[in-house]
């Protein structure tokens, strides 16, 4: 029986997966979404604006650039390692000084002080955490690229044609830990098959990195896709993160999401049982739900063949349509107490099974976000979600056991 407090965190999946850390890396591929640019809307959904929750795609928006995958990827990594290894120099470097100049309480106190609050504790912060290492591409080069990927400036050309040399001190570089490419920005899978093979692949080619995640919507999985993904699952990790939000059609339509949750539930059949492991992602307080539907949600997706799953918070953007909704008083925000216990609710609920990836969404620019504005973290947060399970003495999965069903 798990301990109070405990939930499925993807670190541990990860530890227990492949024995150490992993680092996730969030990309911007220069994909579009059918939701976007006219297939099935032009509004996208109500919340959308990616650069407001992928650090890459922010990256890129700024400078108007869109640098290679592999760039990325390095660029990244280059950070990632860095700030490794200061972290782990840092328990050598003060043994050091207690074999030359002797040992002082005081002087271990205030390094262990010091190491608590470093932010590249890996138990602490997840690596992807506050800047983005990444650069930028603009939407008028985005919509260029989506309209014929295959002979304009798609991602790639785009890539080719303006990206700088690589910095002198990553041309013998090496990363010792492990990684997995996000493709995290727009929806990942809307592009012809070749042109998906080449920036997959392009991932998978970059030294350190072992596997992908891969973001998309549910109906954009268009033939040989899946049979894509399952031929890499069979020599690397493969996540497929699909957006849902709600299993309720009546929200889904409100926030205009373009798809019902029978697509979602299609999706994730359909991938299911090709070694890939699958994600849902949702959002808690969207206009017109309650507990009940928020609860709803998750007993719907227990008793699908889900792996993990994705928890965020509704939040307001500027520019966005739900900007304009929530301005005029007519969509209420959940306080964070409020989304703390339905959270709670929810992973007590949630089969034991099922990793949990995140339960609090940052926004990647604090200037472009409206509310709510919480200024707090996910490590603390995740704290909180903690401390609120070891107070009710429970964990995820409790109430499915409760309820005499099998926790997992
Ligand atoms: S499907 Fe994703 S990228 Fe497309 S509009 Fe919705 S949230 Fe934005």
């Amino acid at each position: 029986m798990p301990s109070p407090g405990w939930y499925y965190r993807l670190s541990r999946f990860f530890k227990e997966t492949f024995s150490e850390k992993v680092y996730k890396i969030p990309l911007d591929a220069g994909f579009s979404c059918p939701n976007r640019d006219g297939t099935i809307s032009t509004g996208g959904c109500i919340f959308c604006y990616n650069p407001s929750f992928s650090p890459a795609a922010l990256a890129g928006e700024r400078e108007g650039r869109l640098p290679s995958v592999q760039e990325q990827i390095r660029s990244f990594q280059l950070r990632a390692e860095k700030k490794a290894e200061k972290f782990e120099a840092r328990p050598k470097a003060h043994e050091e000084l207690q074999k030359h100049k002797g040992y002082k309480a005081h002087e271990m106190q205030a390094a262990k002080t010091a190491e608590s609050s470093c932010p590249a504790r890996y138990d602490k912060v997840t690596p992807w955490e506050g800047s983005c290492p990444v650069s930028r591409s603009t939407e008028s080069s985005r919509k260029a690229a989506q309209r014929d990927p295959e002979t304009t400036g798609n991602s790639c050309s785009r890539r080719q044609s303006g990206a700088p040399a690589a910095p002198a001190d990553a041309k013998n570089f090496q990363p010792r830990r492990k990684y997995l490419a996000y493709f995290q920005a727009y929806s990942n899978t809307y592009a012809p098959l070749p042109h998906l093979q080449k920036l997959y692949e392009e991932a998978l080619s970059a030294p350190g990195i072992i596997g992908l995640s891969i973001a998309t919507r549910p109906d954009c999985l268009g033939p040989g896709v899946l049979e894509l993904l399952q031929s890499y699952a069979q020599k690397y990790h493969i996540w497929l993160e699909l957006g849902l939000q709600s299993s309720s059609d009546r929200t889904l339509r409100l926030i205009n999401r373009g798809h019902t949750y029978h697509d979602f539930e299609q999706a994730v059949l359909e991938s299911s049982n090709r070694g890939i492991y699958i994600c849902a992602h949702l959002i808690n307080g969207l206009p017109g739900e309650g507990r009940a539907e928020m609860l709803e949600t998750i007993a719907k997706i227990n008793s699908l063949p889900l792996h993990g799953v994705k928890f965020h918070q509704l939040q307001v953007f500027r520019g966005t349509p739900l900007a304009r909704l929530y301005e005029k008083g007519e969509v209420p925000l959940l306080s964070l107490r409020d989304y703390l216990e339905i959270l709670c609710d929810q992973l007590e609920l949630l089969r034991g099974d099922i990793v949990v990836h995140r339960l609090l969404s940052e926004a990647a620019s604090e200037e472009l976000l409206i509310a709510p504005r919480w200024d707090i973290g996910r490590s603390r947060f995740s704290q909180l979600v903690e401390g609120e399970l070891k107070a009710r003495g429970s964990w995820q999965g409790k109430m499915r056991a409760a309820k005499g069903e099998s926790a997992r």
